[in-house]
């Protein structure tokens, strides 16, 4: 990377700069939850075609959106980089008083993807501006449904990274300050599932439990024998998490119920431990349901895999962060955090990261009412995709 690549990219951010800040607080304003994205989409469309792209689909996976800039430098035509911004809000009422805050009652951007979506706009307008040292394609991939998780499998399944080498993602994130961000490789944030269990007693009277099955004591066996797959089980260097998080179950003092229902969720940061989990649990279920003679039903569903970053993609990332903010603003993650992001669905087809873009030190948390991405971290995360893009071709 040469400083006169990092000259043009530094000029064009700054021309652009103002009308990015402008489209992420008209995003701001106008959130629109999971899979009702449908102004943000058009908006956005509008956006890419103002910066001069031509090559764009819509509704990609439901409101998503693909754009590919192609560059017209010659070396290595071919090859193709895709960055992804999620575009969702939150069902959660704003309480802040910013000027741009939301006008959409009991909606807002409480995760800052008005940040990412227009960051990744901002990255557009300035790659638009280079196309002639670019040699390759970049693809903007602008996704629905992060929050509800489901809007990443769509946006796969209709071809989003096809021809794709490589992709890469930003998450806000309060507790770095602007300027700085976090990175890390290998796992980064933890697979999110859930689980019901129904265990099927027999119902008696209270004082006479010999003549029923009683599907209450069988639960308190089970909420304690699944602990045993993190503690006795599964290697306490791979964190897993099972919560029981609901216990349904009885409707008087005097009657022993039929019926029990158990719900929760389980986190894990390997993907082999999460794909063993569903068996495991199931061996420890039955085991306990025939031991009291109960009988059950188990249903394990799949939400969002481990995002686990390749460590080719974030050293390069990390290397960047140094050159451009200084090895002291790049944050090397010590633990995963056990949240979960549907952009490991990506990360399970081809090789890339995730990394943390500073946005305050002591801003609200991520899903608070009064949280909000701010602007000043918007020039750093643009510079950053726009240096990883000319970076990524120029390897
Ligand atoms: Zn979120
Ligand atoms: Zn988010």
């Amino acid at each position: 990377m040469s400083v006169h690549h990092r000259k043009d990219i530094q000029s064009a951010i700054s021309t652009v700069l103002p009308e990015i800040v402008a489209i992420r607080h008209h995003l701001h304003r106008n959130p629109e939850i999971s899979d009702h994205e449908e102004k943000t989409s058009a908006y956005v469309a509008e956006m890419l075609r103002s910066f001069g792209m031509e090559d764009i689909q819509t509704n990609v996976g439901g409101y998503g959106i693909i754009a590919n800039l192609h560059g017209t430098a010659p070396k290595q035509q071919g090859r193709t980089i895709a960055i992804r911004a999620d575009m969702d809000a939150l069902p959660i009422q704003e309480e802040s008083d910013l000027p741009y805050r939301s006008t959409v009652p009991g909606v807002m951007h409480a995760c800052g993807h008005d940040g990412h979506t227009s960051t990744l706009l901002g990255t557009v307008a300035v790659l638009s501006k280079l196309r002639e040292q670019i040699s390759g394609t970049v693809r903007f991939v602008f996704q629905p449904a992060e929050e509800t998780v489901g809007g990443a499998a769509r946006m796969v399944d209709a071809g989003a990274l096809e021809g794709v080498e490589s992709i890469i993602a930003l998450h806000g994130w309060p507790g770095l300050k602007p300027g700085q961000i976090g990175v890390r490789s290998g796992a980064m944030m933890a697979s999110s599932d859930t689980f019901d269990i129904v265990i099927k007693g027999k119902g008696v009277h209270a004082a006479m439990p010999q003549g029923g099955v009683d599907p209450v004591f069988v639960g308190a066996h089970l909420v304690l024998a699944l602990q045993s797959l993190s503690s006795r089980e599964i290697a306490p260097t791979d964190p897993v998490v099972v919560t029981i998080s609901q216990i349904h179950t009885g409707t008087a003092y005097n009657v022993i119920p039929e019926i029990a229902t158990l719900k929760g969720t389980v986190r894990c940061l390997s993907r082999k431990v999460r794909e063993e989990m569903p068996e495991k649990m199931e061996r420890i279920i039955r085991g306990i349901c025939d031991a009291f003679r109960a009988e059950y039903s188990f249903r394990y569903r799949h939400g969002v895999g481990v995002t686990v970053n390749d460590g080719t993609v974030t050293e390069m990332i990390t290397n960047i962060g140094n050159r451009l903010l200084g090895s002291e603003n790049v944050v090397e993650l010590e633990v995963p955090s056990m949240g979960a992001e549907d952009f490991s669905v990506y990360l399970e087809h081809i090789p890339g990261m995730m990394f943390r873009l500073g946005v305050g030190a002591n801003k609200p948390n991520l899903h608070n009412p009064s949280y909000d991405f701010g602007d000043e971290a918007i020039p750093v995360g643009i510079e950053m995709f726009a240096e990883s893009v000319l970076e990524f071709f120029g390897r």
